[in-house]
Parts: C-alpha cells; structure tokens; sequence
C-alpha cells in the first residue's frame, strides 16, 4: 500500500452503498461508458462531511452521473470546478461533484 492510499484510506468516507443490479447493469452497458461497476460503491467524500453521502457512478462522454444516499438517488450534473493547489501542464482536479460538502479531493487531498 502506498502513502497516498493510506492518506486517502484514512481521510476517505468510509460508508458504501449497496448498487441495484439493474442500475449495475444499465451502466456497464452503457455506450461510451468509462468506468466498470462492481456491486458496491464508496463515498468520495472526506471523512466527517455533512449532508449526504456521494460517490462518482458512472462518466459517459462529458456526462457525469453521481450516487447519493442513504436514500439512494442517482443524478447527472457537474463535476467541481475547483483545481488543485499544484498550477503545472497537468493541474489536479477535484474529482468530487459540484457543491459537494466537506475539502476538495483529487489524486492528492487538498
Ligand atoms: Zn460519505
Ligand atoms: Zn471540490
């Protein structure tokens, strides 16, 4: 294990969400999808935050769909636009959604 999956192991959200199998399958079918499902899926959020629990499910295209629950909900919308502390060719990027509780988070926590 790295030093960065310690960071984030330990400032990670640590809850998951159980995915519907038919919303498991609609999105690993999906034309142009980027990533591939498994059956559970973890809060991107820092540890502690307020509100509700969120988690990137699936990109198709520029298209973002996000998972938030307890009361499970998907939803398309924007990702945060806020960019890491690091300026360079290849700035870090919060990879959580727009309007997301709780600090940034990219490959490094900031
Ligand atoms: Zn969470
Ligand atoms: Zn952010």
């Amino acid at each position: 294990m790295s030093q960065s999956d310690q960071l984030s192991g330990t400032r990670q959200c640590a809850s998951f969400v159980a995915l519907p199998s038919e919303d498991v399958d609609h999105f690993n079918t999906v034309p142009r999808g980027a990533f591939l499902l498994g059956p559970r899926l973890r809060c991107d959020l820092a540890r502690d935050h307020g509100g509700r629990h969120s988690a990137l499910l699936q990109g198709v295209g520029y298209d973002l769909y996000w998972a938030s629950w307890p009361e499970y909900l998907v939803e398309l919308g924007p990702r945060c636009p806020v960019l890491g502390p690091h300026p360079g060719p290849d700035p870090d990027f919060c990879l959580l959604h727009e309007g997301h509780p709780g600090p940034h988070a990219g490959e490094d926590w900031f």
